[in-house]
């Protein structure tokens, strides 16, 4: 399996980035913007590997959510923050 790494930090943390009207150029060679989260570098990936990058951040975002709510469990304190769902 291809995995997308950033091309200057090497960060696998990549999310699809909107679309301008400068990537028309790098759609006619079939690659489509990304934008890597650690460094903020925006690049270009071929549109096979796009695919990959929408996984992976759907998967982090999932993740990140997770997370989120085993942190609320560990402290309990933290619920009286904010309303409760
Ligand atoms: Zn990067």
């Amino acid at each position: 399996m291809t995995i997308v790494h950033c091309h200057v930090c090497g960060s696998r943390n990549l999310r699809p980035s909107h679309f301008q009207l400068t990537d028309l150029a790098y759609l006619l060679i079939l690659r489509l913007p990304v934008r890597c989260r650690s460094c903020r570098v925006r690049f270009h990936v071929s549109i096979l590997k796009i695919g990959k990058v929408r996984r992976d951040a759907e998967a982090r975002r999932d993740r990140d959510q997770h997370e989120e709510r085993m942190t609320q469990a560990a402290n309990p304190d933290w619920r009286t923050f904010k309303d409760h769902k």
